[in-house]
């Protein structure tokens, strides 16, 4: 792999930017691999790194039917933290933020990771009630957490609407000044690059049509450019995970549903942290473009369309508007939506399955951005050696039937 500099860039400068090479290769499928991931998202890239740089598998594939970071990595409003209530939640995510810390060294890629701090607003006493107990819990668990009154948030964000007669006033807010955002397809660019230069077969514009499978186990995938020959198979396709597992004959606790968001005109700085209400379904933070990068509540039908409806746009503009007067002048630009995959308890699933060599990693949902790094390094570790890591053990399929629900509703941040 070619390292990027600044001595690069400057000799690239000089030169007419002549000299850069192809981020990776795009070969053609070939009839074996010892392990296929399907999904090109964050999460697959990662899980196919880090199976090749920490468990030396390197004659492996990425399948991806578009093209990378098309998905939700390429749709979310990247915001990214660990203050998650349960034990394993806030393990697993704080394992990924500690990832993300040194993320764009390890892969010199700038995925221009910026802890700017998330808050957490609660409007009344009983919101702010749960919100200290999850800071409590976060302390507990060794993840930085604090608890703003409501002076302490407004000082700490001027914007927010002070006013204490409004529908829904600052009552006080949580704060991870370790929190941030990160640019979500410079995370599938950076891992994709990695995963390539260790040799691993990156492969977009190949959608996964079928399985094959002898006694109970998997011998091999059918796609559109051709059937491929492997012994495990990983499946990392969001909103698209139980059509998948469907042609497995597997079905997954997971609804599909859209989750849109919505960028501003860009305007100078004014709002250097993240903002997030789960009570008005909101949340804002400015990228370094200058654009409010605005989330939403999901979508509450079931859809595979990729955009929601205009009435969620509207209520969710309605609500940033009450947040933060100050914005109400400003014009929206681009809307879009993408295809989450919510599961009972607003867990992820990283789970072998009753067929044997298949694996899923799904049900992140609203939130799994953050996770990326995580879910790529535990579901590698799960892929290659066929059984889960105390990280991921929580998180099986068999919670469903079992009733150990890692329960993260109120922690989503986005109400559904
Ligand atoms: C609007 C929006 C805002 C969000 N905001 C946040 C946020 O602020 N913070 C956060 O943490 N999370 C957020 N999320 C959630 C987050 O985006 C996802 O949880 C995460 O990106 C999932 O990554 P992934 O790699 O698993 O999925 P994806 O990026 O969706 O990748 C899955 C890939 O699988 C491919 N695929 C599907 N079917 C097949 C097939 N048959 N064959 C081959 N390939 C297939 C798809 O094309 C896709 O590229 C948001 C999501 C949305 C939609």
């Amino acid at each position: 792999m070619k390292r990027y500099s600044i001595f690069s860039l400057a000799r690239n400068a000089l030169t007419g930017h002549k000299d850069w090479h192809k981020v990776w290769r795009s070969p053609d499928p070939k009839p074996y691999y010892d392990a296929v991931i399907i999904g090109g998202g964050g999460h697959g890239l990662a899980t196919a790194y880090y199976m090749a740089r920490e468990h030396g598998l390197t004659n492996i594939a990425v399948i991806e039917k578009g093209w990378l970071g098309g998905g939700n990595t390429g749709r979310n409003t990247t915001i990214v933290r660990s203050n998650y209530l349960f034990d394993a939640s806030a393990h697993l995510y704080e394992h990924a933020l500690k990832l993300w810390e040194g993320l764009s060294a390890e892969l010199n890629y700038n995925v221009m990771f910026s802890q700017r701090g998330v808050m957490n607003l609660a409007h009344d006493q009983h919101e702010a009630r749960d919100l200290i107990r999850r800071t409590r819990a976060n302390q507990l668990n060794g993840i930085d957490a604090e608890w703003l009154d409501r002076d302490a948030a407004l000082a700490f964000c001027p914007v927010l609407n002070g006013d204490p007669g409004i529908r829904y006033p600052v009552y006080g807010s949580t704060l991870q000044r370790r929190a941030g955002t990160a640019r979500h397809d410079a995370v599938a660019w950076g891992y994709a690059r990695g995963a390539d230069a260790m040799g691993v077969d990156i492969i977009q514009n190949c959608e996964l049509t079928g399985f094959d499978f002898d006694q109970g186990r998997i011998t091999g995938i059918r796609t559109t450019r051709g059937s491929i020959r492997t012994p495990k198979v990983g499946v990392v396709a969001s909103g698209h995970s139980s059509l998948i597992a469907d042609m497995a004959g597997i079905r997954l606790p997971l609804e599909s549903h859209p989750l849109q968001a919505l960028v501003s005109e860009p305007v100078k700085p004014i709002i250097d942290t993240v903002v997030m209400s789960n009570a008005v379904h909101a949340y804002v933070s400015q990228s370094d473009k200058g654009e409010l990068v605005i989330g939403a509540g999901i979508d509450h039908h079931l859809s595979y369309t990729q955009r929601g409806g205009f009435d969620v746009v509207e209520t969710t503009v309605a609500a940033v508007v009450e947040l933060f007067p100050i914005f109400s002048r400003l014009r929206m630009m681009r809307q879009w939506g993408g295809i989450v995959d919510i599961s009972p308890d607003a867990s992820a699933i990283i789970s072998r399955t009753p067929v044997d060599g298949l694996y899923f990693n799904c049900g992140w949902g609203t939130g799994g951005f953050k996770a990326t790094p995580g879910s790529g390094h535990v579901f590698a570790d799960l892929v290659a050696n066929g059984r889960p890591n105390a990280l991921c053990a929580p998180y099986t399929l068999e919670r469903f039937s079992s009733g150990a629900l890692v329960a993260e509703h109120g922690a989503a941040a986005v109400a559904h």
